[in-house]
């Protein structure tokens, strides 16, 4: 069956498959000097911004992904107070960021204005902090302003970013990990997204060793559902400079003096259970030490 004008859609080329929303108009398309975005008003899904022909945002499911890129980390750590988002430039990270009251500053990095200015357009609802005094946003390459970042300044990084090409892709790099190591306090986080456990695997085990390379003494990965991605199967990768990845602030994540719609105390849990193929694959990584780069 081939689709019309009636439908968006995303090719996934490595993964051999496409995923298509039905749409009635594109509402925002902007060629900025680094990528192109697409918003489109979906028929249900609500808006739909693509960059570079890759799915993004939806009105209808993005909070799943903002929610688990940034409550599982933010309740690992003991006292996170000084948190830096890369990439995120649709604010919906640093909006999930901002519900947590001991949180002092929140520095939001991301290369593409445009993205912000879409997002300010089309996805008011995750623009809600933007105007919160603890806000910081910047506009800039991630991986300069973190080698600019002071040294243990900050007690959280989460990458939030496109995938490891174009743009993205020196934030997956070993050098912007050293920089993010160096930027961390003792007892730091990173945490990124790390594509689909699908078909995205040698890009985790890339991950794992260029943490591991960087210092970050252990790595953990957290699992969960990304309607609009490729195989709708997503995760996030966790490095911890001097901490234990096990432990969380249990009792705050039970009761959050905030709304989630997807996080909670046990899915925080079930989040981190690895799949055998995962938990069989991590084991190899973290013998053998000579797997390409
Ligand atoms: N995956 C998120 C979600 O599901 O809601 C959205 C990701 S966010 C739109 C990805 C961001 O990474 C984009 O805004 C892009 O501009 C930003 N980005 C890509 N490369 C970057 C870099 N080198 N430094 C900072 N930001 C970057």
């Amino acid at each position: 069956m081939t689709l019309n004008d009636d439908w968006v859609t995303e090719i996934c080329e490595d993964g051999g498959s496409a995923f298509s929303l039905r749409k009635s108009e594109k509402v925002f398309d902007r060629q900025s000097d680094y990528q192109r975005v697409e918003v489109y008003q979906t028929d249900t899904y609500g808006k739909l911004m693509m960059i570079d022909g890759c799915t993004m945002v939806s009105s209808r499911e993005n909070f799943i992904y903002h929610e688990m890129i940034s409550h599982p980390a933010l309740f690992l750590h003991p006292d996170p107070r000084h948190v830096a988002i890369i990439g995120g430039g649709d604010c919906g990270t640093l909006c999930e960021v901002l519900k947590h009251t001991e949180v002092e500053k929140a520095i939001q990095i991301d290369i593409d204005a445009v993205v912000t200015e879409a997002a300010l357009a089309h996805f008011p609802e995750l623009c809600s902090a933007n105007s919160d005094p603890r806000a910081e946003l910047l506009f800039s390459d991630g991986i300069q302003w973190i080698k600019r970042a002071p040294a243990a300044s900050l007690d959280l990084i989460i990458v939030d970013s496109t995938d490891p090409v174009g743009p993205g892709e020196v934030l997956f790099t070993a050098e912007f990990y050293a920089a993010c190591h160096s930027a961390l306090r003792q007892g730091g986080l990173i945490v990124q997204q790390s594509e689909s456990p699908l078909i995205h695997l040698p890009v985790i085990e890339r991950m794992y060793r260029r943490l591991a390379g960087a210092g970050f003494g252990d790595a953990r990965t957290l699992f969960f559902p990304q309607p609009i991605y490729p195989t709708g199967w997503w995760s996030a990768t966790i490095g911890g400079k001097g901490n234990d990845l096990t432990g969380f602030r249990e009792g705050d994540a039970m009761e959050p003096p905030f709304e989630t719609s997807y996080y909670n105390a046990e899915i925080h849990c079930a989040a981190f259970a690895e799949p055998a193929f995962f938990k069989t694959a991590r084991s190899e990584w973290l013998t053998a030490s000579d797997v390409p780069e």
